[in-house]
């Protein structure tokens, strides 16, 4: 049928997902946002924080800017949940060290552990995100959400808006347990929702010649083949990158955590979500 082989074109939004924290999520989003935006000149990139951690924030403008009394001169992605700011308010654009590359951030702040429990008795509260992104959306080539290290109101939020879902996995943590409720949960969104949404990588982080970290690659290109990208290293100079508030390839383009997420920025680009049509059977 006609409508069937339609392709829809709009931004990639990709959500960092894994409700354990420490398994690299806050990196991989600021790497792969900042990366995209640093190959693919012209292209128009936002990572949204969606962390009350705010890390993603404080490793991009500063402490100050997520855990200071709030200012109302600078609304985070709090304000915009609440319907108090329209999305464009909230947008702040930095300038990519070392390049006049700009990108787009949408903070967050302390005060985002509230919202939860505030927006329980809001109609499609589920939805909230991508209801008041909808005006923005368009602008976009390429949207990061940065997820919270649960699988709570913010992250459905994340992936009732989402396009794809990129799972990063600290090999050293035993995770395929906590994978299989990811993958549930992304199945629920998938059906109440948003029925392109599928993980689309898994992204091994923090990966090191341990046996254990070798191990649970197998396992994961065993139970995830092709949805496997090829694993970021543990590396110093990735806590070095945030302490500066850059990117890795800022401070060394050689370092091999660069190369793989310059490796990875491409399979992003080269990903196909466009069709509409999806057999969800
Ligand atoms: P999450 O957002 O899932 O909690 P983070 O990206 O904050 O994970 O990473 C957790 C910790 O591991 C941070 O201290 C970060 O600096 C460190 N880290 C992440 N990736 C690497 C890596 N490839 N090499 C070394 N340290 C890393
Ligand atoms: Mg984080």
């Amino acid at each position: 049928m006609q409508q069937n082989t339609q392709k829809i074109k709009g931004p990639k939004i990709i959500a960092v997902v894994n409700q354990k924290g420490g398994s690299g999520k806050t990196t991989t989003a600021i790497n792969i946002a900042t990366g995209y935006a640093r190959e693919f000149p012209g292209s128009k990139v936002l990572i949204i924080d969606f962390d009350p951690q705010a890390n993603t924030t404080i490793a991009t403008l500063g402490v100050r800017a997520a855990v200071g009394p709030p200012d109302p001169k600078f609304p985070t992605v709090y304000e915009v949940l609440k319907e108090e700011v329209l999305p464009r308010n909230a947008i702040r654009s930095m300038t990519i060290a070392g390049t006049k590359i700009a990108l787009d951030i949408m903070p967050a702040h302390l005060q985002l552990s509230r919202v939860e429990q505030e927006l329980i008795s809001e109609y499609a509260r589920e939805r909230r995100l991508r209801t008041v992104m909808s005006p923005i959306v368009g602008n976009y080539d390429l949207i990061v959400i940065d997820c919270p290290p649960t699988l709570g109101l913010l992250t459905i939020n994340a992936l009732s808006f989402a396009t794809q879902v990129m799972v990063p996995v600290d090999p050293g943590l035993f995770p395929l347990v906590g994978l299989k409720m990811l993958e549930d949960t992304v199945r629920m969104i998938q059906r109440a929702d948003n029925p392109k949404l599928k993980i689309r990588y898994v992204v091994p982080t923090l990966q090191d010649a341990t046996l254990v970290s070798r191990q649970t690659i197998d396992q994961l290109n065993q139970r995830y083949d092709a949805l496997v990208t090829p694993p970021i290293p543990r590396r110093t100079i990735v806590g070095e990158s945030h302490a500066r508030g850059v990117d890795v390839e800022a401070l060394n383009p050689e370092s091999p955590v660069a190369t793989a997420y310059r490796q990875l920025v491409y399979i992003i680009r080269d990903s196909d979500d466009d069709i509409e049509d999806v057999n969800n059977g």
